[in-house]
């Protein structure tokens, strides 16, 4: 499996553990908000298998979990392996996705390689195109949000509170979405790097902390499990 990217230790990304972060390169969304944009364009460098199998071996014992994030990880075809691998030395697995492939996600739910997954959900269906700029969106996405509510996976599902999204977008979202065991609401900071035709929206001013917990309180009518990271 190849990656483009890792942190090696992570308070952040696998609640309540502590976990090594590993990103694999390239993405089928291209949002302009991204934080990852230097791994899903052209990347002409990649870790080592060697670096990573010797972190992995040193720190079994040491760290909780392996996060598999990106870019999207279930683009890559040997992903299910590669977790399973990870388990078998002892670690949680989390994989962090976008949600566009509901058949891989059920077979990692079948393949038993996933303790904990996050998926983003970036936008009303109405919206989601514009927002994730390809044009098979939302109804993957929800797809592989009601086959983890359906199987009663450890999961949580994820939106960041782009300038973009109105309280009514959000108020649909949680509509839309069922209900979740766990839903974060993450705020929008203005990405390192970004396509200049995108400078208007990336600029744009983002909600305060504050704002958006005034916001939470409206979805936690749907959406009772909310929670926000700050
Ligand atoms: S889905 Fe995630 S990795 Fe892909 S472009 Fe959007 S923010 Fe970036």
């Amino acid at each position: 499996m190849i990656f483009a990217g890792i942190t090696k230790s992570s308070l952040l990304d696998y609640p309540g553990k502590i976990a090594i972060v590993l990103y694999t390169p390239g993405c089928n969304y291209n949002c302009y908000y991204c934080h990852n944009r230097e791994i899903i364009e052209n990347i002409d460098e990649f870790i080592s298998n060697t670096e990573i199998m010797e972190l992995l071996k040193k720190r079994v014992g040491l760290i909780d979990a392996v996060v598999v994030s990106g870019g999207e990880p279930t683009l890559h075809y040997d992903l299910i392996p590669f977790l399973k691998m990870v388990k078998a030395m002892g670690y949680l697995t989390k994989l962090d996705s976008n949600g566009s492939s509901p058949e891989i996600i059920k077979k990692c739910i079948e393949e038993k390689a996933v303790d904990f997954f996050a998926i983003d959900y970036k936008a009303p269906k109405s919206r989601y195109t514009e927002i994730a700029r390809n044009n098979n969106t939302e109804v993957p996405v929800l797809e592989t949000i009601n086959l983890l509510k359906n199987t009663n996976q450890n999961f949580e599902v994820r939106t960041t509170v782009i300038p973009q999204l109105s309280l009514n977008d959000l108020i649909q979202m949680s509509k839309e979405l069922p209900e979740l065991p766990r839903y974060v609401l993450n705020p929008y900071h203005i990405p390192l790097r970004y396509l200049e035709s995108d400078t208007l929206l990336v600029e744009d001013t983002p909600y305060s902390e504050a704002m958006i917990a005034d916001f939470a309180l409206n979805l936690k009518l749907y959406q009772p499990n909310l929670v926000l990271p700050f």
